[in-house]
């Protein structure tokens, strides 16, 4: 008898935009098949926890039939390719969105073992391979990568999908409302292991700009670098980030030139503010509104006074916008129409979800962020979706007896050092080292520029409570106009500006 096996399945969402008809599939699967909900992650992906093994077939099957599908959700290829999902400048977005997919598209891997697995050879795509075609992979070759692989673009000054930390990061450059072309940053990423100083994170370096018709040929041959010089003997040290520090970023420029047959030109000029979402309604030009709803932990579900999981299914079944799912683990209800936005926010209400200011009242809840952490990932030594409310409603108190519940800080805690919740992106990083016990990192920058810094270990909550607190009353007294609390930490010495991954741990 074999055991009862749960799986977690992750669906991509190329860019985070689903349908209306595709987010009530999803939420039918969470259903039937997993756990009654749907996570909504950092990188813009459904994850569906708690599916039977044995019945991993039929959701597989219910997803492909809404046209998504888990090709690449993880392995040795591209992952879900993330997109900037700002509505407020939705024509340049459409196009950006558009790169994204094709990106997307050209990285997907040829195989065709998924389809015959889990779909019987029958495919909804018409990208699918034939038959026989699985030899045919003419980007990854018959060994793929040396390890998973991460794209993101984003459209200043909303860098929401915090492209340094990606392997490839792409930034849109627009000049009279025309898109341009895109500055190409490579070697982020950020994860590492506890106790190997060698493995660290690492912010992307910028390494000059492609025009748009050019951005996918730029990303496939950045992608067969790393194919063909990444470490493939140690697991640890084989992303794209070691990659370009042992062959030096010099060394690998001049390869991407030789390789493109052309040399890509200098960076342009880009700024960057923020690195997190903006809550409540906007408008577009085209008099659409677009809902931006904080999504505590990426979790949609419903509990006693909010159900969050239901009312976004009654407003998907009349919805003829999409949804568009944050880099941040948000959720934005995009394009609705003007007759239908009074439904939508009396919905909402109606199910207690607040809507004004589209989540809760302190700027540090709404700029959490949590990977799934115990129980659903073996990964994990320490608690973090689940846990950081709890801890929150302790810092807040410090917040708000601060003066401080208006001001956006950014908090990120993950149940271990792999990252997946860019804890190194944090002004406040915590990181589990066991169970009730947390690292905790300080001084990155608010718009994902600069990483942070380690300034205590091994801290239980007691700990993370009294080292915050008279930092955030420092902050609150001391602070410059308009200073971010991580550029504070480094002004007032708390910790030493990280320039760079291989300084991470001085
Ligand atoms: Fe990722 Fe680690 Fe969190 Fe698991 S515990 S989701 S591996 S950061």
């Amino acid at each position: 008898l074999e055991p009862l096996y749960s799986l977690m399945i992750r669906v991509r969402v190329p860019g985070g935009i689903a349908s209306p008809a595709q987010w009530l599939r999803m939420d039918e699967l969470a259903d039937e098949y997993g756990n009654q909900t749907l996570k909504l992650t950092t990188r813009q992906a459904f994850q569906l926890h708690g599916v039977r093994k044995r019945d991993l077939k039929q959701t597989i099957q219910g997803f492909n039939a809404a046209l998504l599908d888990s090709i690449a959700g993880c392995g040795d290829v591209n992952r879900n390719v993330m997109c900037n999902p700002n509505p407020h400048e939705s024509p340049v977005h459409a196009q950006v969105y558009e790169v994204s997919k094709q990106i997307s598209a050209h990285l997907t891997p040829r195989t065709s073992a998924y389809w015959e697995l889990w779909l019987d050879g029958e495919s909804q795509f018409s990208s699918a391979p034939n038959e026989g075609e699985e030899d045919a992979e003419p980007i990854y070759g018959k060994t793929y990568l040396p390890r998973k692989f991460k794209i993101a673009l984003a459209l200043p000054p909303h860098n929401d999908t915090d492209i340094f930390a990606n392997d490839l990061g792409l930034i849109a450059i627009v000049e009279k409302g025309q898109l341009l072309g895109f500055n190409v940053a490579v070697g982020g990423g950020m994860g590492m292991t506890f106790g190997m100083a060698e493995t660290y994170p690492r912010l992307a370096d910028l390494i000059g700009f492609v025009p748009t018709e050019n951005v996918v040929d730029v990303c496939e041959k950045i992608v067969t670098i790393q194919r063909d010089w990444g470490n493939r003997e140690n697991r640890k040290f084989s992303r794209l980030k070691y990659t370009l520090d042992r062959v030096g970023l010099e060394v690998f420029r001049q390869e991407l030139n030789q390789r493109l047959g052309y040399a890509l030109e200098p960076a342009r000029p880009y700024a960057f503010r923020s690195s997190g979402d903006a809550f409540g309604w906007s408008e577009a030009a085209d008099g659409r509104a677009h809902l931006t709803l904080f999504v505590e932990g990426g979790r949609v579900l419903d509990r006693e006074g909010y159900r969050l999981k239901t009312a976004l299914r009654e407003i998907a079944r009349f919805h003829s916008g999409d949804f568009r799912l944050t880099g941040n683990q948000n959720l934005i209800i995009a394009n609705v129409t003007p007759e239908d936005r009074l439904a939508v926010q009396a919905l909402l209400q109606e199910h207690g979800v607040p809507v004004e200011t589209g989540g809760p009242a302190t700027g540090l809840r709404r700029g959490a962020l949590a990977c799934v952490a115990l129980p659903t990932c073996s990964l994990a030594f320490a608690e973090a979706e689940r846990y950081l409310p709890e801890l929150l409603d302790r810092l807040e108190q410090v917040i708000i007896q601060q003066g401080l519940a208006q001001e956006d800080i950014l908090l990120r805690m993950t149940g271990c050092p792999n990252g997946c919740a860019r804890p190194y992106l944090g002004e406040i990083g915590l990181v589990g080292r066991a169970v009730g016990r947390y690292n905790l990192y300080l001084g990155a920058a608010f718009n994902g520029e600069r990483m942070n810094k380690l300034y205590k270990e091994m801290l239980d909550e007691d700990g993370i409570v009294a080292e915050l607190t008279p930092l955030l009353a420092d902050y609150a007294q001391n602070r410059q106009p308009a200073e971010r609390f991580g550029d504070f930490s480094i002004r007032r010495g708390y910790v030493q500006p990280t320039t760079s991954g291989l300084t991470f741990h001085e």
